[in-house]
């Protein structure tokens, strides 16, 4: 078996790292990382803390808006594939340099594997929800992690090459929590464990116009307690230009920072009295550490932590938020809705099975 994987941000990173030990196990693995994030603490931190094997190929494509760097992707892809001729490419998530995988291997005939299938949000103003819908319908292998997913393909027409295999942030997780754990992050920070918020924004419908980021500084006014809030780049640029970014400053009890590695952040993560996010896979890490999760926005994909009392979704509503934060409590026992930590080792079953044998001597 030969596979060519694509990532380029960080929670492709955090998901290629138990997928790159299942799939060497089983076969060959052609690494590729577009460089879609480039900022060190966004990527080169990931592939060390995280032990990924270097990748085989860069494509270096750096900075620029989405199309920029979809075409860029595509274009590089192209000369790679057709050189590497792998059994399968696997794209991971919803990003930029997943439908600019899916588009390269589906133009050039190649069979598509694609890890996080058929997740949605039902909201097709998301480049994320447009970059999961146009995967999923060029893909072979649809690797869902959960029942849902499975449940919005059938919905979509698609029903085979579907597998529900698991989360493979959920095997992650399993494999890097001890250590993270050990790390104590948040003294670094002068907070008490259980007494403070662990907040991430990152989404364009947070940060891309003034309207979006006023609303934004509103909730973090909001928050009236400790809160550590390591800033994605963008984020910051987007606050910076706006004129924002000084006033977030001020706000009290709020520490402001550079994004964190995996490791400093799942520790800050375990010793949070709750999460604020808009992130995808913070919603989820949240409840598979058992912390309560406030989720920035009016949708999610991880139906199952809402309806299960573990997440709630407050938009960017300052209100919302304060009554969400005078009631934090969740169930005691949490299902198993992500899987059992070997979901990796499921994909690399089927795409060693969907392979075709080598060739006899
Ligand atoms: N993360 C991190 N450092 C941070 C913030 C997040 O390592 O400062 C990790 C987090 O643990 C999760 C991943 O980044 O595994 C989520 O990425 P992001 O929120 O950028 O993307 P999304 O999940 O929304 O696609």
């Amino acid at each position: 078996m030969k596979v060519v994987s694509v990532v380029g941000n960080r929670p492709q990173f955090v998901k290629a790292a138990p997928l790159c030990r299942a799939l060497r196990a089983r076969g060959e693995e052609i690494l590729v990382h577009s460089g879609q994030h480039y900022d060190p603490e966004l990527a080169d931190l990931f592939f060390d803390e995280l032990s990924i094997p270097p990748p085989d190929h860069a494509l270096g494509v750096g900075p620029g808006s989405p199309l920029e760097q979809t075409a860029a992707i595509m274009l590089r892809l192209e000369g790679l594939l057709s050189v590497e001729k792998p059994d399968m490419v696997l794209a991971y998530g919803d990003t930029t340099t997943t439908i600019a995988t899916a588009l390269a291997a589906s133009k050039l005939g190649m069979p598509l594997a694609h890890v996080e299938a058929g997740l949605r949000s039902f909201d097709r103003a998301m480049p994320e929800e447009q970059n999961r819908v146009v995967t999923d319908h060029l893909s072979a292998l649809l690797l869902c992690p959960t029942g849902t997913a499975v449940a919005n393909l059938a919905g979509e027409g698609i029903t085979e090459g579907v597998h529900q295999v698991g989360d493979v942030m959920y095997d992650a997780c399993l494999m890097f929590a001890p250590l993270a754990r050990r790390r104590e992050a948040h003294r670094a920070w002068e907070v008490e464990p259980g007494e403070y918020l662990l907040v991430t924004v990152h989404r364009a419908a947070a940060t891309d116009t003034r309207a979006a980021l006023e609303d934004l500084v509103a909730v973090m006014e909001a928050l009236e307690r400790p809160a550590v809030f390591p800033v994605h780049p963008r984020t910051r640029a987007k606050l910076e230009s706006a004129g924002l970014w000084d006033r977030l400053g001020r706000v009290p009890g709020l520490r402001l920072a550079p994004p964190v590695g995996y490791l400093d952040f799942t520790s800050l993560l375990v010793s949070a009295r709750a999460v604020v996010t808009d992130s995808g896979g913070v919603q989820k890490e949240a409840y598979f550490q058992g912390v309560p999760c406030l989720t920035l926005r009016d949708t999610t994909e991880w139906v199952e932590t809402v309806e299960g009392g573990f997440n709630r979704l407050v938009g960017m509503d300052p209100g919302a938020v304060r009554a969400a934060l005078a009631d934090l409590s969740m169930p005691d026992e949490r299902p198993a809705y992500y899987g059992d930590g070997h979901a990796a080792e499921r994909i690399a079953a089927l795409l060693a099975a969907a392979a075709p044998a080598p060739a006899r001597a």
